[in-house]
């Protein structure tokens, strides 16, 4: 087993990472780490919760340790992404005075101003923010020497290639490039080709491949039986549950009628403000909300350690994004639940998350008999009438018959009341495998209890 002591790194940086708990490397650190030391452009492929950000970080710290000016350079595709990689950066970057900048859209300039006067170290920024600065003139990238494009899929499929071919075309050469995606599909594979010398591929979970340890499941069912279908799954365990919804207005109803069933709910999304995201994040992390609702965007690259739940209340329109999504539940060496709705008119994007992870996701009852089902189904039938409005009707055609899904296939289903046997995706298990790393069991996470002390 590799440990932390064999990638060559400082006493210090050792230290930091023992006061943070972290006892032996992930595969993607492992795998990552020497290279990237050695000063070799690095193509990982590896999705958030896998210890990607650590091993990035490390090298920087170790490269950079010592040096003035503003050397590293790290481009992420969210506001959220960008604070935690800051805050990684503090915990293990403060020993050696490498210290960090985030750079951000959404809040004020003049403090990131500010920051690039002091010549900070590391410059961690969002790609729009940071063509503002190079605009106005205050970025300062002339001594750039390492490049990181964190979740470099993610910010390509956001439509940020033209800030990031502008942020390149200012960035001195030669330079180390360390590019991070979680999936590695063509454009990320041309932008790399593009962009990287010579790189060494490091892989940790194959393209496509979902979360090993998550348990996933699939619920055929109707538009309007979602709620009905997310309240009683919320009755049915005490999970922290993140909620994707497809729009900013649709996490706004679903919010509202997980918060009318009398759960601690929150939301992010793009029309939130900043502090309204951070505080919406920082409750859902500290317990004082049980349910997270978000779009994807929003939640993208989210490290929330303990989400034992997610629940895709609309199927992502990139299947690629379903990876993303369920990877916020099975992380380091816990197992989380993911838990899908997929209604008639979303029976092509299933197909295509099945494709890409080249595995059926196994089906399950919705529990269309059980009290909770039942009673937000009536409320919602009530209110129906109550505006005058036909009552829907069932997908599948009878009062109780089964929705189809879409596909015209033959479906295979739990029995009634067995929640999500576990299921693990074709190509699970290659993670461990890479370095032998994990071979721990799995530990369930995220059982929510209100207000937990961290
Ligand atoms: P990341 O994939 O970088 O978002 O990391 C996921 C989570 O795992 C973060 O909370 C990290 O702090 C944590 N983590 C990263 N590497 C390790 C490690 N070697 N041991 C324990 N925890 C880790």
């Amino acid at each position: 087993m590799i440990r932390f002591q064999d990638l060559l790194l400082s006493e210090k940086s050792l230290h930091a990472l023992a006061r943070a708990g972290f006892e032996e490397p992930t595969p993607i650190q492992a795998q990552a780490i020497p290279p990237a030391l050695e000063g070799r452009d690095v193509i990982g492929t590896a999705a958030t919760g896998t210890g990607k950000t650590a091993a990035f970080l490390l090298p920087i710290i170790e490269r950079l340790a010592g040096k003035p000016g503003t050397r590293a350079l790290v481009l992420a595709p969210t506001r959220e992404l960008a604070l935690q990689i800051g805050q990684e950066l503090e915990r293990f970057g403060h020993a050696r005075h490498v210290r960090g900048a985030v750079v951000i859209g959404g809040v004020g300039m003049e403090q990131q101003r500010q920051a690039f006067r002091e010549r900070r170290e590391v410059v961690i920024a969002t790609p729009g923010r940071l063509v503002d600065h190079l605009q106005s003139g205050s970025a300062r990238l002339d001594q750039i020497e390492l490049l990181v494009l964190d979740e470099a899929d993610r910010m390509l499929d956001m439509g940020f290639r033209p800030q990031l071919t502008r942020i390149l075309q200012r960035l001195p050469r030669p330079r180390q490039t360390l590019l991070f995606s979680a999936t590695m599909g063509g454009e990320v594979a041309d932008f790399a080709a593009a962009h990287l010398r010579d790189p060494v591929r490091v892989e940790v979970v194959r393209s496509g491949t979902t979360a090993a340890r998550a348990e996933q499941r699939v619920f055929l069912c109707g538009q309007e039986e979602k709620l009905p279908l997310l309240l009683a799954l919320l009755d049915g365990d005490d999970l922290s549950t993140l909620v994707f919804t497809r729009t900013k207005r649709r996490a706004d109803r679903v919010a509202k009628g997980v918060e009318r069933a009398g759960h601690k709910v929150t939301r992010i999304h793009a029309d939130r403000s900043q502090g309204q995201r951070r505080q919406a994040l920082d409750g859902f992390k500290d317990g004082s909300y049980r349910v997270l609702v978000a779009t994807d965007i929003a939640a993208r690259g989210i490290d929330v350690a303990e989400i034992g739940h997610v629940v895709n209340f609309d199927l992502p329109h990139v299947a690629e994004d379903y990876v993303h999504r369920v990877g916020r539940t099975a992380r380091m060496a816990a197992s989380g639940r993911a838990s899908s709705f997929c209604s008639p008119e979303e029976g092509a994007l299933l197909r295509s998350i099945e494709k890409l992870t080249r595995a059926p996701l196994p089906r399950a009852e919705v529990p269309r008999d059980g009290e909770v089902f039942q009673s937000e189904s009536a409320r919602a039938a009530e209110g129906r009438a109550h505006q005058g409005l036909p009552p829907h009707r069932r997908p599948g055609g009878g009062p109780k018959g089964r929705p189809r899904s879409g596909s015209g296939r033959k479906l295979a289903s739990h029995p009634p009341g067995r929640h999500g046997s576990p299921a693990r995706a074709a190509g699970g298990g290659e993670t461990q495998a890479a370095s032998g790393g994990s071979a721990r069991p799995a530990v369930r996470l995220g059982t929510w209890k209100p207000r937990r002390q961290r």
